[in-house]
């Protein structure tokens, strides 16, 4: 399968009709604004760079309301793009934008520029979480705009938060179900930080909103990250993007920000699958591919404790083995005579942890 390269622009909150109590654009991508004129250079200089075999090359538009901008305004930001679409070297572009800013006439502008996926930023489809972050649109608008951009020929992508303020695991479920259910195809996770600047911000500084535990976001990304899993739907980015700012901490106040935020999650997948193994007593053998060997001993070893009290002296051996898939475990036990082997894959930790959300 060809991995895709995106050539990311930001719009850094153009067009957007107002400013969300915890975004700052500047701050969270670290970019400056880009100008029409530059699209061309830079995607001529990322070409350069990037090999041609076995890479989906799409050009990004991302940061603002990309539809919310005037329409001469987006045509110039695409016009820049598109030779390259016409001429073979880009396959496409995508964008993110706002539910409440698609519309029909909009959509036909973007067909006609080689826009192949939009995705909208949908953050909840709790009403009342949305409410609370003064989204200033509703779950019913994600509906109609995600219908509209599957009709028009479009791949949808929904954009999604977790640990925004009144938000319960319950709602993300809810929203991730939801995304699923009207056909996202590609989903973007982010748990929520507190950025110097922000509306969020005061509300932090005078003990209105508390953020989520590093722990507590991993734990809830993960539950998501499982289920659309288990339904097909490709989560390409859980953790927001580490910009200077956020590395550094000049720009971050508070709340579960790490560059390697997913590496944590998968960690924590390979965790639940230890975890269900600690029950058998007969194990001899565990297998696992190389590829899966940092996320299977943890992050920074976190699963090493785990790990112990199933192999080592006297217990299973832990070996690499390039035939086992990725993300799986191929785990041989003993019971008396008898001997079976088995595979443990991410479907079982789903199991473990989501049953809830696995049943129709
Ligand atoms: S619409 Fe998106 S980019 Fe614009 S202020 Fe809100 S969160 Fe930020």
């Amino acid at each position: 399968m060809k991995r895709n390269y995106v050539i990311p622009f930001f719009i850094l909150h153009k067009g957007c009709p107002h400013q969300c109590i915890f975004c700052d654009q500047n701050r969270i991508t670290g970019q400056r604004n880009i100008h029409p004129e530059e699209d061309a250079d830079t995607i001529e200089r990322y070409l350069s760079t990037i090999p041609s075999n076995g890479v989906n090359i799409e050009v990004g538009f991302f940061g603002g309301t990309f539809t919310g901008l005037a329409a001469e305004a987006q045509e110039g930001f695409l016009r820049a793009a598109y030779p390259f679409i016409a001429e073979g070297r880009v396959r496409g572009i995508r964008l993110s934008t706002r539910p409440d800013f698609i519309d029909k006439g909009g959509l036909e502008l973007l067909r006609r520029y080689g826009v192949v996926c939009v995705e909208l930023g949908v953050q909840s489809m709790s009403d009342r979480v949305l409410s609370v972050s003064r989204r200033g649109y509703t779950a019913l608008d994600v509906e109609r705009a995600s219908r509209m951009i599957l009709k028009e020929g479009f791949m949808l992508g929904h954009q999604i938060m977790v640990g925004l303020p009144s938000s319960r695991p319950e709602h993300e479920y809810y929203t991730a179900r939801r995304a699923r259910e009207l056909g996202a195809s590609q989903i973007r996770i982010y748990p929520l930080i507190v950025i110097k600047g922000t509306e969020l911000a005061e509300w932090w500084t005078a003990k209105r909103y508390e953020p989520l535990k590093e722990e507590d976001a991993v734990e809830r990304c993960m539950r998501l990250i499982l289920y659309f899993e288990a339904h097909n739907v490709k989560v390409i980015r859980c953790g927001l993007h580490p910009s200077e700012g956020l590395l550094n901490g000049s720009d971050y106040l508070a709340g579960p920000f790490h560059p390697s935020l997913r590496q944590k999650v998968e960690s924590r997948i390979f965790a639940v699958m230890l975890e269900r193994l600690l029950p058998n007593t007969g194990i001899t053998a565990v297998l696992f591919n190389p590829g899966d060997e940092a996320a299977l001993f943890g992050f920074q070893g976190k699963n090493s404790v785990l790990l112990h009290k199933i192999s080592g002296p006297g217990k299973a051996a832990l070996t690499r083995d390039i035939e086992v898939p990725r993300g799986c475990l191929r785990v041989t036990e003993r019971q008396g005579e008898r001997e079976r082997v088995f595979t443990l894959d991410r479907k079982q930790a789903a199991e473990q942890t989501i049953p809830e959300l696995l049943s129709p």
